[in-house]
């Protein structure tokens, strides 16, 4: 081991196995898995990468490739020793082409800065996540990443028109287009969109930008129950012409976390048991604002919007943005939580939301619904916060009852991972939850791309069981 340890620091150019320097690698968010590893890894060209790759098909050494570190299912973390490899110096951002309207980023960019470098230069680049100080453009591809502006711009998979992937046994698939239309066989990129690092190691990818708005308006609405928003979200799309970019769920239970942890805040507006924050935007130039406020105030008219705020300045948005990202931080603070990041097709979300509520609540006393999320995409963080002070035993319930959840999703045909990935939380559930033949077909890759299984091995694909 020591030998081929040897070889992989050379390859990498740049190493480390100093305990504390690795150290912050091995844990994630919410410290719910923490690994360890004696060697961790930092390229800064994929020439490192692939030598680093070759190096470990050949002796069969197991690596787990990272990126931000801020993926919530464990998919990041070297569960079991393997050499750790940090994608963060392959930082640059290649090129910007205006004219073409892409970005050619390397993976270990992080996202905010990319978005920066979009904005710079009057355009969008509209992945938008609350973990985009720390997040990284490789863990966003290959978690296939959701966050607030799905609704309009698709999941990162949307945004993704080339890839540079090094394969497990170091080949270099340069796959860097800028192209729209590509019809020439099979579209190999998409295999390593949302594949949580288990089929090759991104390295780089063009990414597509958008023109940046005109205007942006940011509105809160108080809304009686998630089914009178659910209709506001119609009335909203049809009132502004498909202009919506956001349109969030928040419960009452959920900012009051949120004014309760989190410095600075302030209840926007009177208690109300639900909100919605939405964003719209386009080129209407300075009728955005009278059109949103228009729309609203009749949505207030129809029963289907209670109170609504429309941001007067961009300090505004930003404090009411501030108290949408900072749930999951808030809910950190609360205490011990357990979480279900679903989907359930759109017009299902209030019906599930009343069903899976009252099933929780009354099987596991005392857990208490923190409910928000992707209401435009039909993606939900179904989350509870435990009995204050009885953290062990709430998680205590973690399989039962993400269980009970899971199997309500399921009855409505939805998807008991929208947006964050399998990794290991969710790796032994899944043949629940997807049929065979699909697991047999993910497996069929994964040994075809990946044989000696050394890339982020244990993740995503569960094992064959045998009765
Ligand atoms: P990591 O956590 O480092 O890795 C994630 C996975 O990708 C791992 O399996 C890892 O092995 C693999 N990986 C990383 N880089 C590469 C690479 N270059 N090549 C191959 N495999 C790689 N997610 C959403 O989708 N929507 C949200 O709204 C959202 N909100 C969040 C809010 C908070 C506060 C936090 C902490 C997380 C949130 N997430 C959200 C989850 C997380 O931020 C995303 O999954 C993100 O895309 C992970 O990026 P990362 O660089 O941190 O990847
Ligand atoms: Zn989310």
């Amino acid at each position: 081991m020591n030998e081929i340890y040897e070889r992989l620091k050379e390859a990498a150019g740049n190493f480390s196995v100093d305990q504390k320097e690795i150290a912050p690698h091995l844990r994630e968010w919410r410290s719910k898995y923490e690994g360890h590893s004696d060697l961790l890894l930092r390229p800064s060209t994929t020439a490192q990468l692939s030598a680093i790759l070759r190096i470990c098909h050949e002796s069969g050494t197991a690596i787990v490739p990272q990126g931000g570190n801020t993926g919530l299912v464990g998919g990041q973390i070297p569960g079991n020793g393997e050499v750790l490899l940090s994608l963060s110096r392959m930082n640059k951002i290649r090129a910007v082409d205006p004219t073409g309207m892409t970005v050619t980023a390397e993976a270990g960019v992080i996202l905010a800065d990319l978005q920066k470098a979009a904005d710079e230069r009057g355009l969008l680049f509209p992945l938008s996540l609350s973990s985009e100080g720390s997040c990284t453009i490789g863990g966003n591809i290959s978690t296939n990443a959701g966050g607030n502006h799905v609704l309009r711009y698709g999941m990162t998979r949307a945004l993704v028109l080339g890839l540079e992937v090094v394969l497990a046994d170091g080949t270099v698939l340069d796959m860097l287009k800028s192209l729209h239309k590509d019809n020439t066989g099979y579209d190999l990129k998409q295999l390593f969109i949302g594949a949580e690092g288990t089929l090759g190691v991104i390295a780089a990818a063009t990414l597509k930008l958008y023109p940046r708005p005109l205007q942006m308006v940011t509105a809160l609405a108080a809304t009686p129950s998630p089914g009178a928003g659910q209709k506001l979200l119609g009335h909203m799309q049809s009132r502004t012409g498909g202009l919506l970019s956001s349109f969030e769920l928040v419960s009452r239970p959920a900012l009051e976390l949120v004014l309760k942890h989190i410095p600075n805040t302030r209840d926007p507006m009177g208690a109300s048991p639900w909100y919605v924050l939405m964003e719209v935007s386009g080129g209407a130039g300075d009728t955005l604002d009278a059109l949103t406020l228009a729309a609203l105030e009749d949505a207030m008219g129809d029963g289907i919007a209670s109170d609504v705020l429309v941001a007067q300045s961009t300090a505004q948005a930003r404090e009411l943005w501030r108290l949408r990202e900072n749930i999951s931080e808030a809910q950190k603070l609360e205490g011990a939580s357990i979480k279900h990041d679903i989907s359930v097709p759109v017009a299902s979300i209030p019906a599930f939301i009343e069903q899976a509520t009252a099933v929780v609540t009354n099987r596991f006393p005392g857990s208490r619904p923190i409910t928000f999320g992707h209401m435009g995409d039909g993606n939900l963080h179904f989350n509870f916060s435990g009995p204050k002070g009885q953290d062990k035993e709430f998680l205590a319930h973690w399989d039962e009852m993400q269980l009970a959840v899971h199997d309500i999703v399921k009855d409505y045909q939805g998807s008991i991972s929208a947006e964050h990935g399998i990794g290991v939380m969710k790796r032994d559930i899944l043949p629940r939850y997807k049929s065979s033949e699909e697991l047999d077909a993910m497996r069929a890759l994964k040994k075809a791309l990946d044989p000696k299984n050394i890339l982020n091995p244990g993740k995503t694909i569960p094992a064959v069981r045998r009765l």
